[in-house]
């Protein structure tokens, strides 16, 4: 066959522009398969050293999908710039959407007219010890077991029925069975074995506590803080001090660690992809992080994904305000888009009078404030294999955008308790996380659930879960990230409440009076993160409590947390 396309391209690129386009399922179209023949043709006249392998839907006969056609081709790192290069000559491009594939695994993407038809090509070029075998082994299983294609078939045609919910339990059930099916063909990602090193970026109290778990399973653990002297430094069999733009620091903590992960969502995207190469896995995820450590970018991956915000705008200056405000209505909450914490950098205009004194030093969010019933979290872990196992639903007290107590049960009708377990592990599985992930949710009047803000971690509300769960969250996240079955998640006691013990006063050494007497309530434990200096409402630690019910293991909590106070001057210790 001659390529008369090509030839009318005379003067243009043979390759033309992608498109994005909502996902449909169709029947498989056999001139994917000339497609695919043409477009390696293209390829091979440039490099004919290269193999391009038609994989995907469309390189099974028979096999319904999106019908684009996806194209594979294996080489050495080094030579990847150097395709991708040849690829764009021919009119390939970068792959659009916020979740590209890093530089060192990359898709560019095109599109190719056969007799008329477009048909949208993805150019996957993989590292030699990538996921090419895999890939090919997937495609070959389904072209020669006609129940696994009939299974798949059955599967795909599930996402043209029904709206964003079922397209949920569709991209979950289609991702869980597609890594089972990997799984049994020998490409289960190896789980990450003790002694292995697990490198945490941020070394606060979240880190720390990860790190106790890491070390029980007999793991090491390297650690990335500004600060020698952050609350993971005792427990780090190795310390590297650097801030969290440091990518020199970012590059050894990758180099030493089996696995790298994070306690805090505000560390910068560069950092990130310069460890993301390939070589050791971050998990939960580049994505994850990229969504979560910019609130605007998170609402709109909310929305995307049919979940209800709070009514929002994105301000950019002063002059934007007042008329978003007035779209909105008042009061509001204006939030800093990156870098708030604990209520911080985030201001409450309750009436149009409180607009006079604001800034906007930079684009932030502004939304309504919820007239809310209760504040919940749900925290999700989710494995490798794609299951995802959510904790019950917490009920969490803020003051001042500040933590201060958690209950589980969280005293909702069990309807809602599954609804909400439900959405957890699907942002989970929308976002592809490996490890825990935290919702942070408003329960409204009318009984609707608000997501209100996402944490790719392990989280505060959480903390419960060392005495309170079958596994803690901080095991549960290691078990997450290092490919392991993830532990059960039943409580073990009827009820758990968590107390924080936050700071007191000005800056000063820390010494905590009351401990023996705190320590006196039975059924209650106190976590000290051994921060250096206290100072008002720093969080410092926290006391647990169990209990035959929510009252009893909340008055634990509350008793023993009222006997501890912060010394006026701090008590001395040998070792400073
Ligand atoms: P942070 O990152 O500081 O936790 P959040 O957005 O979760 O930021 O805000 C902290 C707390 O402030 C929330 O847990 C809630 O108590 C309150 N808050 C934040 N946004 C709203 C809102 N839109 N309506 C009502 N309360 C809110
Ligand atoms: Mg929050």
């Amino acid at each position: 066959m001659t390529s008369t396309r090509t030839g009318d391209r005379i003067g243009q690129r043979p390759i033309g522009p992608y498109e994005r386009r909502t996902a449909e399922v169709h029947p498989w179209d056999p001139r994917t398969v000339e497609v695919a023949r043409r477009v390696s043709a293209l390829i091979n006249d440039r490099r004919p050293d290269l193999v391009v392998e038609h994989i995907g839907s469309t390189a099974v006969a028979g096999l319904p999908g999106k019908g684009i056609v996806d194209l594979s081709i294996e080489a050495q790192p080094g030579d990847i710039p150097g395709i991708v290069a040849m690829l764009y000559e021919l009119g390939f491009g970068p792959q659009p959407g916020p979740d590209p594939w890093p530089p060192t695994r990359p898709m560019p993407v095109g599109s190719f007219d056969l007799d008329g038809t477009t048909f949208r090509i993805h150019l996957h070029v993989q590292p030699i010890g990538g996921d090419m075998p895999r890939d090919l082994a997937f495609r070959d299983a389904l072209r020669n077991d006609p129940e696994l294609k009939r299974q798949y078939t059955e599967l795909k045609e599930g996402i043209t029925h029904g709206g964003a919910v079922d397209g949920f339990r569709y991209t979950h059930s289609k991702t869980t069975w597609i890594l089972g099916v990997y799984r049994k063909l020998g490409y289960a990602p190896p789980a990450i074995l003790p002694p292995a090193t697990i490198g945490i970026i941020g070394g606060g109290q979240l880190g720390r506590m990860l790190g106790l778990a890491a070390r029980q399973l007999g793991y090491r653990v390297a650690v990335l803080d500004p600060d020698e002297r952050c609350p993971a430094a005792a427990i780090a069999d190795e310390l590297i001090v650097g801030t969290y733009d440091d990518l020199e620091a970012a590059r050894r903590l990758a180099a030493g660690s089996d696995v790298v992960t994070y306690e805090l969502e505000h560390v910068s995207a560069p950092l990130v992809s310069a460890i993301d190469d390939g070589r050791v896995p971050i998990r939960p995820g580049p994505y994850p992080l990229k969504i979560t450590q910019d609130r605007i970018a998170e609402r709109r991956f909310l929305e995307a994904n049919g979940i209800a915000v709070a009514p929002w705008r994105s301000v950019g200056s002063v002059e934007e305000l007042a008329p978003a405000a007035a779209e909105l209505g008042y009061p509001l909450r204006l939030k800093a888009t990156v870098g708030g914490y604990d209520g911080r950098r985030q201001v409450r205009i309750g009436s149009e009078a409180d607009l006079a004194g604001v800034a906007i030093p930079a684009q932030m969010l502004l939304e309504r404030e919820l007239d809310f019933e209760a504040e919940l979290s749900v925290v999700v872990g989710r494995g490798t294999d794609g299951v995802c196992l959510p904790y019950r639903p917490t009920r969490n007290v803020h003051d001042e955008g500040i933590l201060v107590e958690s209950t589980v049960p969280a005293g909702i009708p069990p309807t809602l308790e599954a609804e909400a377990q439900e959405l957890a592990g699907n942002i989970a599985t929308a976002m592809g996380l490996i490890g825990v992930l935290t919702v942070e949710l408003f329960l409204m009047p009318d009984g609707s659930l608000v997501v209100n803000e996402l944490a790719p971690r392990v989280h505060n509300s959480g903390h419960w879960t060392i005495e309170g769960a079958a596994t803690s969250q901080f095991e549960q996240h290691l078990r997450a990230i290092c490919g392991l079955p993830l532990g059960a998640v039943d409580l073990r006691a009827p009820a758990a409440a968590m107390v924080n013990v936050l700071g007191t006063g000005d800056q000063r050494g820390a010494s905590l009076d009351g401990i023996a007497a705190a320590l006196d309530v039975p059924d209650s434990h106190l976590h000290l993160y051994d921060k250096r200096a206290v100072f008002d409402r720093r969080k410092m630690g926290h006391v647990t409590a169990l209990g035959g019910s929510v009252a009893e293991a909340l008055g634990r909590a509350r008793d023993a947390h009222a006997r501890l106070s912060w010394a006026a001057t701090p008590r001395s210790t040998k070792h400073g």
